[in-house]
């Protein structure tokens, strides 16, 4: 299978990583960014075209272990990635030192977002990272909106940083469903 992978900038990395964890973390931050996918031979990548950092204002409620962002700002999300004719990636924090993996309210969560932005955004992939302080874990609905699949990397100029695929492994052995 193709490794997909996520370029971001160098600087657009470092601010988002800053949005999402500053050094003295109080609740997890969420952030959009919308890319732009390419397929070739060995590799399906997505650019990067722009960002949007989610303020308190943004959010329903951002606590320590939870976090809901509001309609509005989602469908405002929507809206910009149709105007740029792009994809859609959502990010948010996760605080504590466990690895990167998205929680039982994040897959409740996918499975309103996932197709209705397919729908809306044209079949074109969503994505979905999480980040904690040790790493990420991503995933990439392309396909269809019941069947993620991993996103293996993001790509800076300078750095790679692979994802725990943590994420993907639960929900293929069914975790997912059985906590939901
Ligand atoms: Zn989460």
């Amino acid at each position: 299978m193709n490794r997909i992978i996520l370029h971001l900038p160098s600087s657009i990395f470092d601010l988002l990583r800053k949005h999402l964890l500053p050094e003295t973390p109080v609740a997890e931050e969420a952030a959009f960014i919308f890319v732009r996918g390419e397929s070739e031979t060995e590799e399906v990548g997505f650019q990067f075209v722009d960002w949007w950092p989610l303020g308190a204002h943004d959010l329903e409620t951002n606590t320590a272990w939870y976090l809901e962002v509001t309609d509005e700002a989602k469908a405002k999300a929507i809206k910009r990635a149709h105007n740029l004719e792009a994809s859609l990636v959502e990010f948010h924090s996760h605080l504590g030192k466990w690895p990167a993996q998205f929680s039982p309210s994040d897959w409740a969560g996918f499975r309103e977002i996932v197709p209705h932005c397919l729908w809306r955004l044209k079949g074109r992939p969503y994505l979905a990272v999480v980040v904690a302080q040790s790493g990420f874990d991503g995933l990439v609905w392309a396909k269809s909106a019941f069947e993620p699949q991993r996103l293996d990397a993001i790509k800076t100029e300078t750095q790679v940083f692979y994802s725990t695929g943590l994420s993907l492994r639960s929900w293929e052995e069914g975790d997912n469903e059985r906590t939901v």
